[in-house]
């Protein structure tokens, strides 16, 4: 038998939204429209020069970002999917066996899973009673063996989100060889002016790197491109470690595209927007304990519920994420889904 690395047995798996036919999928943050026709068309094209190996340096896309969010290319890396960033974040910044990462928690479920690939020590610090980061917590966790922090705004699976105020005062408390992470999948859901945008810290502080994708508002899920912004000397590091090819010639087309398309993918997200304040105050009506949200997901803290809750939903043929025993995280999608999914909430008894 080859010796594979025993504490492998104790990873956790990334449970990902169950599909089941002929059921309403809200457990996986998707926008339940297919992408926009400008896409599909790119995508098509894309797809002739299949025999051909991608664009090792993701150029056009990078320059296409860098002009978009205004900074060099250098500044920016490209990566299969943002979970795949995640994990090279931790390549960069862990070598020795004490080497932290400090996340909250619950947060994203990569985070521990990253982490543990990477061989670092977990160091998790609990979200406070409102469902949110405890950044000040976080950064008291912060120790001469702490490496990198994950900081999750808008936070899957909660949907609160950080201020800049917040922000600023984790990276002015963790030192400037901490490297901070702050992963905005959700960013274009945000309508809260107080919510920290890291393209406004990027610049003045090098050790602050942001995390965006395009698999939830742009539509491109299942294409897997997600981008790092962040000092040039991160950026660099990140591309190195890089597995060589992983963004495909497709999925670099699509994401030019769908960057094309923006205004048009956008001005889509506003159902959510409007939808997740229907449906959150639908829930509070209910009974349930919601905390405001800032992404296109609302958080049940149903806490012993949480398994029974979701066997309930599926009875419906609503198929929901549960966290047990923290809670349920459901996609805000379309009215009429939403609709399926309250119905069956209002007759779960809690
Ligand atoms: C969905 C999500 C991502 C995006 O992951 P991709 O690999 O880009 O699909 C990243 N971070 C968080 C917190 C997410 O919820």
């Amino acid at each position: 038998m080859p010796l594979i690395r025993p504490d492998l047995d104790t990873l956790p798996a990334y449970v990902p939204g169950r599909a089941i036919p002929g059921a309403i999928k809200l457990a996986s943050n998707e926008v339940p429209l297919p992408p926009s026709p400008r896409v599909l068309a790119a995508i098509a094209e894309a797809a002739t020069a299949g025999n051909r190996y991608p664009d090792l340096g993701v150029t056009s896309l990078t320059a296409r970002l860098a002009e978009t969010l205004k900074v060099t290319p250098e500044r920016i890396a490209v990566g299969c999917g943002s979970v795949s960033l995640c994990q090279q974040l931790v390549q960069i910044t862990c070598l020795r066996p004490a080497d932290e990462v400090v996340f909250a928690w619950r947060s994203f479920e990569a985070y521990p899973i990253v982490t543990q690939i990477g061989g670092a020590v977990i160091r998790s610090v609990p979200l406070d009673a409102d469902f949110r980061h405890d950044l000040d917590t976080m950064a008291a966790a912060v120790g001469p063996d702490t490496r990198l922090v994950f900081v999750c705004s808008p936070n899957n699976p909660t949907g609160t989100a950080v201020t800049r105020t917040e922000l600023e005062r984790l990276l002015a408390g963790v030192g400037p060889d901490v490297l901070v992470a702050l992963d905005e999948a959700y960013h274009e859901y945000v309508t809260d002016p107080d919510v920290v945008d890291g393209m406004d810290l990027v610049d003045a502080h090098p050790n602050l790197v942001v995390l965006r994708t395009f698999s939830k508002a742009y539509r491109l899920a299942g294409l897997r491109v997600g981008y790092a912004i962040g000092s040039a000397e991160t950026a660099e590091a990140l591309r190195k470690v890089c597995s060589p090819f992983s963004v495909n010639h497709v999925a670099q087309a699509a994401a030019i595209a769908a960057l094309d398309d923006a205004e048009g993918l956008l001005a889509d997200c506003r159902i959510a927007i409007t939808e997740r304040v229907r449906v959150r105050d639908a829930l509070l009506a209910a009974g349930y304990t919601v905390p405001p949200t800032q992404s296109n997901f609302v958080w049940l803290a149903l806490g012993a519920r949480t398994t029974a809750f979701a066997a309930h939903c599926l009875e419906h043929k609503v198929v929901v994420r549960p966290f047990a025993p923290d809670g349920v995280r459901v996609t805000v999608s379309t009215p009429e889904e939403n609709d399926a999914f309250l119905t069956a909430a209002r007759t779960f008894v809690l």
